[in-house]
């Protein structure tokens, strides 16, 4: 379709819930989109950490297509071989010890909430309902995951929210003890706040939390949607502040595309789901679950992630300090932590998307808008993080 009729078309069919590009995606290979209109665009928002392996990994490519030769879907009335080897593989490199699958984000909060307080009310005892979030976090849209996410700008006009949620400032240990009550029955927290503009906490905070949640017989639930597969340098971010929750959820880059999602806990958590306690018609069928066990594979792959990422991350965080010592009058920090990266502006930072958008590059905000989101995809190379900060050069001096 050309591209002015199917922009015309997508505002006269398609709920109109984002702001978007007038740019149509059509092809992607590696780091690389094109549109309908023939431009060429260097990826790094990579699906907002979702691509990855970047676009179309020939092995994910393949195992898709095989897969749905095979089989597509059946129901979860019967045993899914693929979804018991990347349930096997999720437990074998994590704290988990089960993992219930669902298709987002969202979905996977929702299921870690129900969960938290199905665990509760039978192990801890009635009116143990109450979930502490951070202010600035982002779990999601649907009305639990959504009440979860402490930001009023994504609650207004959707009350009554779910009853039971208070929010602290993140990184802030002495407000979340304060918060701690005897309703309270978990903790919900990002390792890094992503969406909430890239917050990367102190070393201590994420040990001081689950201290909290030990000294107070109460759970830790780890948001690590965003954060997770390695994006941050390390398969999953908890890892690097030296702790384990008790339930953690997983989506955007589980299944490098396909839309897939994951709550995991430890046995003594889950065994409060049993059937007919929570399910999803879709969760972790057979097409999904078989392209996420290959993009597991791939990052597995004998220091994929720690080697590449981490590398990459240094010179990338490396070329945006200076950029930052350049630009000091508009660029106001770089945080980060691998793969996932913030760069704070004094100001708006639309119009610079907008600008490396012109320029061939696709980059998104967070926060409050005045933050630079860059979340490629971890197969990224210096000579793309090279042509991105030339970009931003000239798009800053302008
Ligand atoms: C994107 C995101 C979600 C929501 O995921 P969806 O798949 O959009 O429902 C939840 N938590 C975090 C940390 C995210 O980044």
């Amino acid at each position: 379709m050309e591209t002015k009729k199917l922009l015309e078309e997508a505002d006269k069919y398609v709920m109109h819930t984002y702001g978007r590009f007038p740019v149509a995606l059509r092809k992607g290979r590696g780091m690389r989109v094109w549109s309908t209109s023939g431009k060429e665009y260097l990826d790094f928002l990579g699906g907002i950490a979702v691509n990855v392996l970047g676009h179309c990994h020939p092995k994910v490519v393949v195992t898709i297509q095989k897969q749905a030769q095979r089989l597509i879907h059946v129901s979860n009335l019967y045993h899914i071989e693929p979804q018991v080897r990347l349930a096997k593989l999720l437990c074998t490199h994590s704290f988990a010890d089960k993992v219930f699958f669902c298709n987002s984000g969202a979905e996977a909060n929702e299921a870690a909430i129900k969960l938290v307080r199905k665990y509760a009310s039978e192990q801890l005892g009635a009116g143990r309902s109450g979930i502490i979030s951070t202010l600035n976090s982002f779990h999601g849209r649907t009305l639990g995951a959504l009440t979860a996410t402490g930001q009023e700008k994504f609650h207004k006009g959707f009350g009554p929210l779910v009853p039971g949620f208070t929010y602290v400032p993140f990184d802030d240990l002495d407000s979340m003890k304060a918060a701690v009550s005897p309703e309270t029955c978990a903790i919900i927290l990002e390792p890094v706040q992503a969406e909430g503009g890239v917050q990367v906490p102190s070393p201590e905070y994420l040990k001081g939390v689950r201290k909290i949640c030990d000294d107070n017989g109460i759970l830790l639930i780890l948001d690590e949607v965003q954060t997770g597969m390695g994006r941050t340098g390390t398969l999953f971010a908890h890892e690097q502040f030296g702790i384990v929750p008790d339930v953690m959820t997983l989506a955007k880059g589980l299944g490098a595309g396909v839309p897939i999602g994951a709550m995991l806990a430890t046995d003594k958590v889950a065994a409060s789901f049993q059937p007919k306690t929570h399910a999803s018609t879709f969760g972790g069928n057979p097409l999904v679950c078989a392209a996420a066990i290959t993009t597991l594979e791939v990052i597995l792959e004998d220091g994929f992630v720690l080697d590449h990422v981490n590398r990459i991350s240094r010179y990338f965080m490396g070329r945006l300090e200076q950029l930052k010592n350049v630009f000091s009058d508009k660029v106001v920090a770089v945080r980060g932590m691998g793969l996932l990266i913030g760069v704070e502006l004094v100001r708006d930072a639309l119009p610079v998307v907008n600008a490396c958008m012109e320029r061939g590059i696709l980059v998104g905000t967070a926060g409050s808008g005045n933050v630079l989101r860059l979340t490629p995809p971890l197969i990224v190379e210096e000579k793309d993080i090279d042509v991105l900060i030339t970009t931003l050069e000239d798009v800053l001096e302008k």
